[in-house]
């Protein structure tokens, strides 16, 4: 399984782009700025986009995308997402205002865009991935993805979420991980924002490692906010010292990970 970091933080900036994730060639977690980060001939490879969550920073590429490719797409570009997240797109982005309704065009039988509703634990196969969304704690309905290759490499992406005796007991059922890709948004000293905003900080990164029944093999952070960029990084090489049998990785973009 090889992942590409397009886009990992958690803001804009130079050098700086939004969370965005390639599987392999020809599929997508989430579909933020980091999406422009790919050229126009492997923006065509995309296939299949697994959205977490409807917030900006993780769907913004997702219409200029659809965009871009509309005259190159032979069969609709797969976007799989909760519920609550397609109908959240629907209304207040596909809406002819902000953008066009692409899953009807250019015409409804062989649209270049078909949203498919996902239920929390039922897998979905791609290209020998399977793909199982798991419920995680964010402010909006947010889910995570546990990918599990032929191979049996095994990833769990959270997206967005904060720290909570559920997301222990969800993180816990997925069983033994290869890598834990979540996100720590924040540095401790905001760390009721984080409480209130449902992102983590370092100490709950750390509180979630020492509370997972079988540590992750490697934890992959993202989504740290531009402006406290230095601060959360060195908070989180400072855990290190004390999570010996997990290796913290602070993403950088344009980074390729062979699993
Ligand atoms: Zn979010
Ligand atoms: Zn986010």
């Amino acid at each position: 399984m090889k992942v590409e970091i397009l886009g990992c933080s958690g803001g804009m900036g130079l050098g700086q782009q939004t969370t965005c994730y390639r599987i392999n060639e020809h599929t997508l977690l989430d579909s933020g700025s980091g999406l422009g980060n790919l050229p126009q001939n492997e923006l065509l490879k995309i296939k299949n986009i697994f959205l977490t969550h409807s917030h900006l920073d993780h769907v913004c590429f997702l219409p200029l995308l659809i965009d871009n490719l509309f005259e190159a797409i032979k069969t609709p570009i797969q976007v799989y997402a909760l519920p609550e997240v397609i109908e959240t797109l629907q209304e207040h982005i596909f809406n002819w205002k902000i953008w066009p309704d692409f899953s009807t065009l250019p015409n409804k039988h062989n649209p270049v865009v078909a949203f498919n509703e996902i239920t929390p634990w039922q897998k979905i196969e791609v290209e020998g991935i399977s793909y199982t969304p798991f419920p995680v704690e964010h402010i909006v309905p947010t889910c995570g993805y546990h990918l599990l290759s032929d191979s049996g490499q095994t990833l769990a992406f959270t997206g967005d979420t904060t720290y909570s005796d559920s997301v222990v007991e969800t993180i816990n059922q997925l069983g033994k991980l290869d890598v834990l890709m979540t996100e720590c948004a924040f540095p401790d000293r905001l760390y009721e924002l984080g409480k209130m905003s449902k992102h983590l900080t370092p100490v709950m990164v750390k509180d979630l490692l020492k509370t997972l029944k079988t540590p992750p093999g490697q934890i992959w952070l993202s989504h740290l906010k531009p402006s406290q960029h230095l601060e959360i990084k060195g908070e989180l090489e400072r855990l290190q010292d004390d999570l010996a049998s997990t290796d913290i990785q602070i993403l950088e973009p344009c980074k390729t990970f062979q699993l």
